[in-house]
């Protein structure tokens, strides 16, 4: 009996260490920048590591946010040449954005908030700006004119900077240090519509991720991943109808200092670094994909899905074994699929 005993204690005991192992899941939604945002993740310490997440987020955004009075970018914005002590954090996403900015010969410009924000965009009060008004503020968008000693940043007289293009990237960064130092090897995160990844699914697959049709509701393509960014900038979701009767959309053109119109309805941007990939986004949108393909051609590390108004998806050939468009979609919204190769 004694030993019958034992032998369910036993048993109890390897159930219950076993059942500890297993992977807990644990998934925040949440509202931020201005946006929607989703955190996934599987571990022991699932909870404790969603909440540190959002938590995270939420701080990064008083300290990166272009309208919050108290952030060092509002701060810098209203210092009127006096050079502003900002946080190593901050002082390093504005070097990277300055270093996209020269990369990208002013595609990525993170200095075009006093055209952008003319428009109305921010305030939601939007306006067209004319030929001479676009003219008289595109002198306050020169990144160049941006100095940066340490962490103290000066800039001329009524220059701004806005990091909305690079902030939901470098907020996943940041965040998946964070799940990482709970132990968490396995996520997914939904910052507004860019998703990033750590490792793969809990079973092992691949995470598959929808492309976001620009034409309609829904998803037009699926894009396979472990362990990676996967970025859209689109014209689709912010936008106004002017006056005229035509569409401005929230990224803009830094050479004509109006929003961008070329072939390009969403830009997708797959690779390592959240940062690197929302700056790519943005960048790739703005150069057309003539441009894209030969800037992607003297770089390694990025791959690109790239949907035009001619109904055409460009796909680089990186990625390309990992693309599936979604068949349930009507023929009429796609004509051709290519995958763009280096040589
Ligand atoms: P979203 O934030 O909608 O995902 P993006 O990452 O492309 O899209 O960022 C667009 C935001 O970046 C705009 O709302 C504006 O604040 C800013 N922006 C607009 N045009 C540019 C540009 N050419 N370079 C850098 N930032 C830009
Ligand atoms: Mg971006």
């Amino acid at each position: 009996m004694k030993k019958h005993f034992s032998t369910i204690i036993f048993l109890f005991a390897f159930i219950t260490f076993f059942s500890s192992c297993e992977k807990k899941s644990a998934e925040n939604y949440f509202e931020n920048m201005n946006t929607f945002m989703k955190v996934k993740c599987y571990g022991k310490k699932a909870e404790e590591a969603v909440s540190a997440a959002q938590n995270y987020i939420k701080e990064l955004e008083e300290t990166i946010s272009v309208t919050k009075e108290n952030s060092d970018i509002y701060r810098l914005n209203h210092a009127q040449e006096f050079p502003v002590q900002v946080s190593q954090k901050v002082s390093n996403l504005i070097k990277y954005s300055i270093s996209m900015a020269e990369k990208t010969e002013g595609a990525f410009n993170p200095c075009l908030y006093p055209i952008t924000s003319a428009w109305g965009f921010t305030k939601k009060e939007n306006k067209i700006l004319s030929d001479k008004e676009v003219k008289e503020l595109l002198p306050l968008t020169n990144y160049k004119n941006v100095k940066i000693e340490g962490n103290a940043i000066s800039m001329k007289n009524g220059m701004m900077i806005d990091l909305g293009a690079v902030g939901k990237g470098f907020a996943g960064d940041e965040a998946i240090k964070v799940l990482k130092s709970f132990g968490i090897k396995s996520a997914i995160l939904d910052l507004g519509g860019n998703i990033q990844t750590i490792g793969s699914k809990p079973d092992g697959k691949n995470w598959s991720i929808g492309i976001k049709n620009p034409f309609d509701q829904g998803t037009i393509a699926f894009v396979e991943v472990s362990d990676m960014a996967v970025i859209t900038s689109g014209g689709y979701e912010r936008f106004f109808i002017g006056s005229d009767g035509k569409k401005y959309i929230h990224i803009f053109d830094g050479k004509t200092g109006k929003p961008v119109e070329n072939e390009i309805v969403s830009s997708t941007i797959i690779g390592k670094i959240g940062t690197e990939c929302d700056a790519l986004s943005t960048s790739l949108f703005v150069m057309g994909v003539e441009k894209s393909i030969n800037f992607w051609k003297n770089e390694n590390n990025f791959d690109f899905i790239l949907i035009t108004d001619d109904l055409k998806i460009y796909v680089s050939e990186g990625i390309f074994g990992n693309f599936s468009f979604n068949n349930s979609i009507p023929d009429a919204q796609v004509v051709e699929i290519i995958c763009v190769k280096k040589d």
